[in-house]
Order: structure tokens, then C-alpha cells, then sequence
């Protein structure tokens, strides 16, 4: 699933006792034209579009809520800037480590991956934060 629907923004919105502003709908409404894993940069330029008076520092600032609100989670890759991501279902991405493509990874459960946990450990997992990197087809073609 990308993105919540209407009804379950303004829930989370209302649950976190922040408000859903006018500039935290565009920055949202930029991340779902996105379809992909923008940087704050990205996403403050496609905001930028719409309404040129925006600040970078506001863009931060929203997406830094809507990631404590559980909109959107933020990706942590080495030598990249934290990429955002509507999807927030359990699930892994790649990077391309020479040019910066990010993928989403069909076939890997996160369910298999944490009953694996619980089977080989006394743990019960709360959190995850896997990153994943390696070289894609395009990049591959140039080795
Ligand atoms: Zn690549």
C-alpha cells in the first residue's frame, strides 16, 4: 500500500495532537506524486512548484512530523540523504550505491524475517532498520 487514505491522515493527524497545515498537505501531496524515495531536497523542489514561497527549513520541519506521526518513514542509506517513503508497511528497499536508484525488493517478507528472529532468539523485535545496497542492471552493465 503507498500512502493512507483521507480518512486516516487527518486520524493520525488528530491521534498525534498536531494539525494537519496547509504546508504539511503539500508536503504530502509532493510525496505522493513522487512515487519514490525523494530526499528532503526533492521533495522540497517539487513543493516549490506549486508554491514558490516555501522554505526548506518548512519542508524539514513537516517531514520530520509526518515521520513522527507515522505517515511516512525515513529511509537511512550510507552516503545518501535520508530518502522518504509513503509505504509504510513493512517492507525493504535497495540503493544502487553508484547512482543512487532506489528499488523496493519483491518476495522478501518481513513476517518470515521476523518469525526467523523469534525462532533463532529469545527476542521479540520491535523495531528494524536494514539497509540494503548493491550495483543495478544499469550500473552493472558497466563493470
Ligand atoms: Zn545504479
Amino acid at each position: 500500500m503507498i500512502g493512507s487514505p483521507e480518512s486516516d491522515v487527518r486520524e493520525m493527524f488528530r491521534r498525534s495532537g498536531y494539525t494537519l497545515t496547509s504546508q504539511r498537505r503539500a508536503v504530502l501531496d509532493a510525496l505522493q506524486d513522487f512515487k519514490g524515495h525523494p530526499s528532503a531536497e526533492e521533495v522540497y523542489l517539487a513543493v516549490k512548484k506549486k508554491n514558490p514561497k516555501v522554505a526548506l527549513g518548512t519542508v524539514y520541519q513537516a517531514l520530520s512530523v509526518l515521520e513522527e506521526i507515522g505517515l511516512i518513514e525515513a529511509k537511512r542509506w550510507s552516503e545518501s540523504p535520508v530518502r522518504y517513503d509513503l509505504n509504510t508497511e513493512p517492507h525493504y528497499d535497495i540503493r544502487c550505491t553508484r547512482c543512487g536508484k532506489v528499488a523496493e525488493i519483491p518476495g522478501l517478507k518481513f513476517d518470515d524475517f521476523a518469525a526467523r528472529i523469534r525462532e533463532n532468539t529469545p527476542y521479540k523485535v520491535t523495531n528494524t532498520s536494514l539497509v540494503i545496497e548493491g550495483h543495478c542492471p544499469v550500473c552493472q552493465m558497466e563493470d
